[in-house]
């Protein structure tokens, strides 16, 4: 068998990995020893997998691989953050069908007391063209699979093993690069091997997939997987929404909060967290406030305020503290629960899809620098 033609068993969730083996005549058993090397150990070398016959190690180095995205910068903020740019061109699959250049997302882990949160992308770019997004700004290149989506969580766990520092990853939210539900398929087996016992055992309430209202999509994820949801609100009425988060002029906030209420309805213990980009002078007045607290009163609703992440260009600016402090103050008012968030990796590139951005734009100026120079081109 070809290299190219390898199994990567991160693609895999842990049903999977049994017929995997059962194919090749080996016990279910083998699944479990296999899946606690990758999965909680993050070991991709079969030969280190020292439970495993050797002739069994020889079929899975034969058959089979772990290739999880390669990290190719790292950044890390003062007050603890790291940011990762990882390139997905090592990958056996999808990305040798598409251009070398351009093939990289990134991850973001933020340490906080007694956790530490895993921020993971779904997509190369976004399609979605949110107005005050970074992401927005490269376009959309293609999805990730599953062995690059877990593959995240895998190099991440791995990153902070090696480092022996006193940080756990205890919570991840599919809120980097992409939308999430626009890539359906890998992302719902992607977290549900991240809530499996047999993947990262995670708990559901920590496993958010944050979409920007992709209300089919989001009808789906009722049946399919009991992780927690996060929306990315942004405005409380439609006319502004459909300016900052456009998918809203196809799937309006009616829509949008008539799915909520099924989510929530639909299980004891869910509820949904509202995403809010505190904007200057765009979404953070108190009219605004109050508009919002209307929406929310009634529902099982959390919403998280965001100081905007400026990245040049933006043409906006993140609120006040003062600002942010009184449109809580009115969001109490209705019952609604309200945190604002901390900033986080100011010192570094913390918008998400910047420091990608940057090193894409990098990897441009390199190719076009590298392009033969006219009267060169002409002389073959
Ligand atoms: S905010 Fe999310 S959904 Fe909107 S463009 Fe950015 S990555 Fe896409």
């Amino acid at each position: 068998m070809s290299d190219t033609a390898k199994i990567n068993l991160l693609d895999l969730n842990f049903e999977q990995l049994k017929a995997f083996f059962s194919d090749r005549g080996e016990k279910a058993f083998r699944a479990t020893q296999v899946t606690k090397w990758i999965h909680h150990r993050c070991v991709d070398d079969f030969d280190e997998m020292t439970d495993l016959s050797k002739s069994l190690r020889e079929m899975l180095k034969r058959d089979a691989e772990v290739r999880a995205p390669e990290v190719v910068l790292e950044q890390k903020s003062a007050d603890g953050t790291r940011k990762w740019v990882l390139d997905l061109d090592n990958q056996a699959t999808a990305s040798r069908t598409t251009p070398a250049i351009g093939n990289k997302v990134e991850m973001v882990f933020i340490p906080e007391d007694g956790r530490g949160t895993l921020c993971v992308s779904s997509q190369v770019g976004c399609s979605l063209d949110c107005s005050f997004c970074s992401t927005a700004r490269q376009g959309f290149s293609r999805n990730l699979s599953v062995a690059e989506i877990i593959g995240q969580v895998w190099q991440a766990k791995r990153t902070l093993l090696e480092l022996g520092e006193d940080e756990r990853l205890t919570n991840v939210v599919m809120m980097g690069m992409g939308e999430p539900l626009m890539n359906y398929r890998p992302v719902i087996q992607a977290v549900n091997t991240m809530m499996d016992d047999m993947g990262y055992g995670l708990s559901k309430r920590k496993v958010t997939i944050s979409t920007s209202g992709m209300v089919p999509a989001m009808e789906r994820m009722i049946e399919d997987t009991q992780c927690a949801l996060a929306v990315s609100l942004h405005a409380p009425n439609d006319s502004l929404r459909d300016e900052l988060v456009p998918i809203n002029k196809k799937h309006p906030l009616n829509e949008l909060m008539g799915v909520c209420d099924r989510w929530v309805e639909a299980g004891p213990k869910r509820n949904v967290t509202y995403e809010y980009v505190m904007l200057e002078g765009v979404n953070d007045n108190r009219e605004q406030a109050h508009e919002l607290g209307k929406l929310l009163k009634a529902r099982e609703a959390k919403v998280n305020l965001i100081p905007f992440n400026p990245f040049p260009n933006s043409g906006y600016k993140r609120s006040s503290e003062a600002r942010i402090k009184e449109f809580k103050r009115i969001l109490n008012s209705y019952g609604v629960f309200t945190f604002p968030r901390k900033t986080r990796g100011d010192d570094i590139d913390a918008a998400c899809g910047q420091l990608v951005g940057k090193v894409q734009d990098r990897s441009r100026r390199h190719l076009k620098f590298a392009q033969p120079r006219f009267g060169e081109r002409n002389s073959k």
